[in-house]
């Protein structure tokens, strides 16, 4: 018998969510995995209303009764009631608070003070990329998340810095190369100095969906100095964004509208990428003029394998590395391979990756184990790699024939526990808890394991690299966690194991320092590109998700055409790579229209240490 997993991303809406699945050869197979979508969750007791847009189909792919729970609107709910809201267009109407907000922050330096902007401007040479992003509000915490999402981003061109926008200070942007600011607090309290050292600015500036009216505002004249006015946002379903000629998907369920522009100047305006209405009309999604880059929409929310999000990743380059070469690398890796996995089915796609010139990795589990005998007839197994030794076999020929280990787990499971499934080894999650919820069917995140804490995730991983060693292979420098989850304590003590890893991220509120630690708030993510995380950790990416027959736990099958669609579409990113996982029960046949297809599209295949 056959035991393996599957794993499995889907991504839609904003949340982080994982699942591998198993399947064994009695076809009773258990079809999980890991979708990841964007944001936000309340794991638990939920506080976030429900978007009443998003039907109930959709709900079913989100990882948890949180994640999909996504505010009807960023930041301003309370505000928007259903409707579409206005833009303020009163110029010259200044409706910034003249105090901050909240308590505790830094106050705002005046904005006629030039004498502290020049004390502080050039204090450093410029670099690094700032993210700033919105942190008043109901939906505050939303703000780190993308700005999570933004500073993972932008780690792939150098150094990041980052905090709340509301911690601005005169001077700030000019200590950097660029700047990200992403605007999901509708009405934030901009302070003045970060609206005047917008205005000012001579390096890249990314502009995120809200409050660009109060950049308008300030100007003296920004429609004749950019070439447009925002207007109004745009809460109809749109589901497309065509970006150098391909056309992506966008979630028509995301109701947080999108910018409009009146008047709209094109001889003084680029549009970088174009959205489209159901109705066939098109509105501009980004636009440039000059060093300012505005983006009518946060990329982050609602993301998929196809999504426009990938525009956004793509127009990093413009502002951070605008000389890169084009260049498309793939990336392949065999997944939840353990000491139970057929040795015959693995040398036969060893051997066919070899021979076609591929590199791969594999994702590697230490120990198999099934202690409530759900693949066993009811009787308890283990089996060490020791214990198998025609597979053992197998592994070191893999990396002999260019294969790179991946740690992917102790037991990739927990306990005794069905966490969610079966107890087994490649089922279930061994670093975060998750159970089925019987009605919707979706997996959902329950949050750390009880114990939690770095010695118990180092313990782990001391006990996975031992088994390893006993059995003579090299220890991985690579880690992969077993359904893409874990808490911020573990991935801050096993990125100090092992400093690479190579997944999907789950991130969280608090992340980047500066808010108590709050698990109930995450954001899921995948790269296009290598990126250094918030836990310190170097990621190869995976962004294409996995060969999946049948559709399990609310997730679509994803086949081998649909992969390829996603490598095609990644080519609008310049130098991206397009990174899948495949299960080595699978058919054969299906991994090499995959790697066929992948490589017509243009990729190279290459082994994940070259990146
Ligand atoms: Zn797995």
């Amino acid at each position: 018998m056959k035991r393996t997993i599957s794993m499995l991303w889907i991504g839609t809406l904003l949340a982080g969510l994982v699942g591998c699945a198993t399947s064994n050869d009695s076809n009773a197979d258990l079809r999980q995995s890991q979708s990841l979508q964007t944001v936000v969750g309340t794991p638990g007791n939920t506080v976030v209303p429900q978007n009443p847009t998003i039907p109930t189909s959709l709900l079913g792919v989100q990882p948890s009764g949180s994640m999909n729970q996504f505010p009807a609107d960023f930041g301003g709910a309370a505000l928007r009631n259903g409707k579409e809201r206005p833009v303020p267009q009163d110029r010259g109407m200044d409706h910034r608070p003249t105090e901050l907000v909240l308590p505790g922050h830094e106050v705002e330096v005046p904005a006629g003070d030039q004498s502290t902007k020049t004390q502080t401007a050039f204090a450093t040479l410029p670099s690094g990329t700032l993210i700033l992003y919105d942190s008043t509000g109901p939906y505050g915490w939303l703000g780190e998340l993308y700005g999570i999402a933004s500073v993972n981003l932008a780690s792939h061109f150098g150094t990041t810095a980052s905090k709340p926008v509301i911690q601005y200070k005169v001077g700030d942007i000019a200590k950097y190369k660029a700047v990200i600011y992403i605007g999901s607090t509708y009405d934030e309290p901009l302070p003045v100095a970060f609206l005047d050292d917008v205005l000012a600015a001579s390096v890249p500036v990314i502009w995120m969906y809200d409050n660009i009216w109060q950049l308008a505002n300030r100007a003296a004249d920004f429609v004749g100095t950019y070439g447009y006015n925002p207007w109004a946002f745009d809460v109809t379903p749109i589901s497309q964004v065509t970006y150098h000629g391909t056309v992506l998907t966008r979630d028509p369920t995301n109701g947080a509208g999108m910018m409009q522009f009146s008047p709209f100047d094109d001889t003084k305006v680029a549009t970088l990428a174009t959205a489209t209405r159901a109705d066939g009309t098109t509105l501009p999604w980004a636009v440039r003029s000059g060093n300012l880059t505005y983006i009518g929409e946060v990329p982050f929310a609602f993301i998929d394998h196809n999504d426009r999000y990938l525009v956004f990743c793509d127009l990093l380059f413009d502002a951070l590395a605008p000389t890169t070469a084009t260049q498309h690398r793939a990336l392949v890796r065999l997944e939840d391979v353990s000491p139970m996995t057929d040795p015959t089915a693995f040398k036969a796609i060893v051997d066919y990756l070899y021979a076609n010139g591929v590199p791969f990795s594999v994702a590697t589990i230490a120990l198999y184990t099934d202690p409530l005998g759900a693949a066993n007839g009811g009787k308890a197994q283990t089996m060490k790699w020791t214990q198998n030794a025609a597979m053992l076999t197998q592994l070191k020929y893999a990396v002999s024939h260019g294969g790179t280990l991946v740690l992917h787990g102790y037991t990739h499971q927990y306990g005794s526990l069905k966490n969610p499934y079966s107890g087994t080894t490649a089922d279930d999650f061994e670093f975060y808890m998750a159970h089925v919820d019987p009605v919707t069917n979706n997996v959902v995140y329950d949050g750390a394991v009880p114990q939690d804490t770095a010695a118990w995730a180092t313990a782990r991983i001391s006990s996975a690299l031992s088994a390893l060693k006993l059995a003579g292979l090299t220890a991985p420098t690579i880690f992969e966690y077993p359904h893409y989850a874990g808490s911020p304590t573990d991935s801050k003590a096993i990125k100090g194991m092992l400093g690479t890893a190579y997944h999907r991220g789950l991130y969280f509120t608090g992340d980047l320092g500066l808010t108590k630690s709050d698990m109930t708030h995450s954001i899921g993510l995948f790269y296009p590109y290598t990126v250094t995380d918030v836990y310190g950790w170097k990621i190869k990416p995976e962004n294409m998700g996995n060969y999946e027959p049948e559709a399990y736990n609310n997730h679509p099958p994803r086949l081998p055409a649909d992969l390829v669609t996603t490598a095609q579409n990644n080519l609008v990113i310049r130098d991206g790579v397009a990174s899948f996982f495949f299960h080595p029960y699978e058919p054969l046949a299906q991994l090499q229209a995959i790697v066929t297809g992948v490589k017509a599209a243009g990729y190279k295949f290459v082994a994940v240490n070259s990146l």
